[in-house]
């Protein structure tokens, strides 16, 4: 296909009224960026770009309900008959770019071929122009050639790469993810301008990283291509240094390659619906590039997992994202047998939190897939799985839990307020972690009576505390 090519399409219903209404206007509407792209490609946008000359204004206007409230003038509709909310942008002519971040000002312009020439790629850089919105009649607008590099599996900077990287470096990432995602090579040029420009990655605000990112993370395509091409670019070691440190470190794994290549595997081997647990399966064995000793890695975990807490708040996550993250590096490393009693399971669900159950098992047969490990079946981590799940459904695990709570304990012992009773409940807990069946009301009451005893007795005669094994 060519610029100027008759194209039809079956338009959502509601992005059709989008683009008709504002033409009732009188001003120009069209499809414009990822889903042209798409669409091009034979498939169906899961949203839906539209750019106007009429300025913000004018659209929301145009949309009662409708509001803009950003510095790009970007109106969003979303259509009453359900189907995805429409962004309509105004032409934009952007400035300069004096920290490689953001524009320093955006225009509006006035023409459709100056706004496709600010964008990144060719294959973004395209439009559809309706003929006939009733019969979804219309031509592809494309001055820079996308649709035959799309043809020709080629990604490929708008006009001068130097000029397009130096304006705003997150279009380095971009490419990568671009190309990895459609399956396209980076035109020799670009490519150039790419690991010339990588050092300007530096620059950019870790929310955008954070996002790009994301997107690859939860492609399809294994993160270990993505991120191997992020790093042959020299991007990864100014994003993630973190992990570029990783490249070298022997392993004594089945599986051949050092701890960068396993980190990669491990990623792979999570869902992409989960894109922070592959995160965490990329992060898992950060600490490894500072513990290698005698062919050990010893505290990786409790290293790994102080590195991860530094890399996450550089990239602006969450804080629920990052304990989640962090928590599972720092606990990792477990190593279950047959041996474990009832107790110990129950310590391990206390250690790890049964909200991070799942996770970590999952990030385990990801570590074993990447390692080339095959547990047993019986004393492997699938049992201790199923053991931490009964224990979780079955047993107190937690001080909430237990047949008595503070408020109890002070009135039927008399006790004030205060650390002595944290400490009393503590104590209860580690006693029913050993056993469960000691978790009733008159039990629970009759060791606390015990241990206050003894340790009103403590201060006067330092005798022996019963053990709670002695109480049953
Ligand atoms: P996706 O399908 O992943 O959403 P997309 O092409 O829609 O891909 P967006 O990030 O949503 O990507 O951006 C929409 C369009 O805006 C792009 O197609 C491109 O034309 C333009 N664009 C976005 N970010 C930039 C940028 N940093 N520099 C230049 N153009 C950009
Ligand atoms: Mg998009």
């Amino acid at each position: 296909m060519r610029d100027g090519a008759a194209m039809a399409l079956q338009l959502p219903p509601g992005v059709a009224d989008v683009l008709a209404r504002i033409a009732a206007t009188g001003s120009e509407a069209v499809l414009v960026g990822g889903c042209v792209r798409d669409l091009v490609r034979g498939e169906r946008p899961t949203d839906w770009d539209v750019a106007t000359n009429a300025p913000p204004e004018q659209v929301a206007a145009a949309f009662p309900g409708s509001s803009w409230a950003n510095p790009f003038g970007t109106v969003t509709i979303r259509p009453a008959d359900g189907s995805p909310p429409v962004e309509v942008t105004t032409y934009r002519i952007e400035g300069g770019y004096s920290d490689h971040r953001r524009p320093d000002q955006v225009r509006w312009g006035t023409s459709l071929e100056e706004d496709l020439g600010r964008r990144d790629f060719t294959i973004n850089a395209m439009a559809w122009r309706p003929t006939d919105l009733a019969t979804g009649r219309g031509t592809l607008v494309d001055p820079t050639g996308g649709a035959e590099d799309l043809a020709a599996g080629r990604l490929r900077a708008v006009g001068d790469p130097d000029a397009r990287f130096s304006e705003d470096a997150l279009r380095l990432v971009r490419a990568v993810r671009f190309a990895t995602r459609l399956g396209l090579a980076m035109d020799a040029a670009t490519e150039a301008a790419v690991r010339r420009h990588a050092g300007a990655a530096a620059g950019l605000s870790g929310e955008r990283v954070r996002d790009e990112l994301f997107r690859l993370l939860s492609a399809d395509a294994p993160p270990s291509i993505a991120f191997g091409r992020l790093e042959e670019l020299g991007l990864l070691e100014v994003l993630l240094p973190e992990l570029t440190a990783l490249r070298g470190v022997p392993q004594a794994k089945r599986l051949a390659g050092d701890a960068l290549d396993h980190s990669l595997h491990a990623a792979d081997a999570l869902p992409a619906a989960d894109p922070t647990l592959r995160l965490a399966g990329l992060l898992h064995d950060l600490g490894k590039a500072t513990t290698l000793a005698g062919g050990h890695f010893i505290g990786h975990e409790r290293e790994g997992a102080e590195m991860a807490e530094g890399l996450l708040r550089r990239l602006g996550l969450s804080r629920e994202q990052s304990g989640r993250i962090t928590r599972l590096i720092r606990q990792h490393m477990f190593a279950y047998g047959p041996e474990w009693s009832d107790a110990a399971v129950r310590r391990f669900v206390r250690r790890v939190g049964a909200d991070l159950l799942d996770d970590l098992f999952a990030l385990r047969r990801a570590d074993n897939v990447a390692s080339g490990v095959h547990e047993p079946p019986h004393g492997g981590s699938d049992e201790l799985e199923a053991r931490a799940f009964a224990a979780v459904r079955g047993d107190p695990l937690e001080a909430r839990q237990l047949a008595v709570n503070g408020d109890v304990l002070r009135e039927e012992l008399g006790m004030e307020p205060g650390p002595a009773l944290g400490a009393l409940l503590d104590r209860l807990l580690e006693a029913v972690l050993d056993d469960p069946n000691l978790n009733r009301r008159e039990r629970l009451l009759k060791l606390a009576r015990a241990w206050a005893l003894e340790a009103s007795g403590d201060r006067a005669h330092h005798s022996d505390p019963p053990s709670p094994a002695a109480e049953r």
